[in-house]
Parts: structure tokens; C-alpha cells; sequence
């Protein structure tokens, strides 16, 4: 079970954003959900409504839907914008020194850049993605990035950097 798109199959499901229907042969979004049970629901949406609450989720979902979608563009467009600073991998300044890198387990200062990937953690009953941190010049060919298809260009369109901070994230990370 994954996060999907699909043209609704009735018109009884609430969009859990704006709370209207969702009309009947409309497409709609749906987000797993694993807090009623380990095999998961469907929290439902309005697909302009999903590129304004989960753009990294509906990404992935309508890079996989080759169905026709209404504007396609402009919903690539929000979630390109809402990828910003919430997409892993990402470059960001450390909001506080509480986190330790995942690589050296030192510290990172507050205010530092720092990475920051997602990764997975066995919960006990399933495996959860959670985020976590290294330092720029620990990710560089670590586990957490290897397996990136285009690095520079994820870290670009992740991360809300300012330019210097950017080329500094992308010349400790990817050269
Ligand atoms: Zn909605
Ligand atoms: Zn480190």
C-alpha cells in the first residue's frame, strides 16, 4: 500500500484539507495513513489540495500517475514551491545544537548548515522514515545520499538556502 492517485470511485469522501467532497470521477489524492491500523487507510484529498498540504508526498505519487491529469503543470509548479525546505535530502541551518550527525555523532552547532536526509527506523512494529543530520562534509558519499539519482539537482530544489550557503552545501556534499 502506497500513497496513490485516482479518480474517485464514489463521491462520499471529504477532502481532509478543505473538508468539501470530492466529486465523484474526480482525481483524488490519497496519503496512507498508519495510526488506526499497521496495514494503513487512505486519507483522501483534493489534488490541489494535497500540492498545498503534502507537496513531498504528492510528487512522487504524480510523477507515477501517467493518467491524464488537469493541470498537471501548475500542480508541478506548488510542489516544486512547497518542496522548499521540507523535501529530504535538503541543506538548512541548524534550528538549535540538539542534534548530533548521524555519521560522527558529534554535535551540530546552531546555525551551521547542515544535511538533512531521511532515513528509516524499525519501529517494532513497522519502519518508519524519520529525519535526521549530518554535517555537509560527513554526508559526502555516505549511505544517506548514495543512493540519490541526481544529488546537486535534489539539494537545489530542497533546500532554502541563500546562494552562498548553497554553493557551500553543494561543494562539501557533491565534489
Ligand atoms: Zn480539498
Ligand atoms: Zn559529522
Amino acid at each position: 500500500m502506497g500513497d496513490r492517485i485516482e479518480e474517485a470511485v464514489s463521491g462520499r469522501a471529504k477532502c481532509r484539507k478543505c473538508k468539501d467532497k470530492i466529486e465523484k470521477g474526480d482525481l483524488r489524492f490519497g496519503e496512507v495513513d498508519y495510526s488506526f491500523s499497521e496495514s494503513g487507510t487512505y486519507k483522501w484529498f483534493h489534488l490541489s489540495c494535497a500540492a498545498a498540504q503534502l507537496p513531498t508526498k504528492l510528487g512522487p505519487a504524480l510523477a507515477e500517475f501517467d493518467g491524464e491529469v488537469p493541470d498537471r503543470d501548475q500542480l508541478e509548479a506548488e510542489i516544486a514551491k512547497g518542496r522548499k525546505g521540507k523535501a529530504f535530502p535538503r541543506g538548512e541551518l541548524a534550528p538549535s545544537g540538539r542534534a548530533g550527525c548521524l555519521v560522527c555523532d558529534d554535535k551540530i552547532k546552531k546555525g551551521e548548515l547542515r544535511l538533512a536526509v531521511e532515513r528509516e527506523v524499525d519501529t517494532g512494529s513497522f519502519v518508519a522514515k524519520r529525519p535526521g543530520y549530518v554535517h555537509p562534509a560527513c554526508g559526502k558519499g555516505s549511505e544517506y545520499v548514495s543512493e540519490v539519482e541526481d544529488l546537486a539537482a535534489e539539494l537545489r530544489e530542497n533546500s532554502d538556502l541563500d546562494a552562498t550557503q548553497l554553493d557551500a552545501l553543494l561543494q562539501a556534499v557533491c565534489e
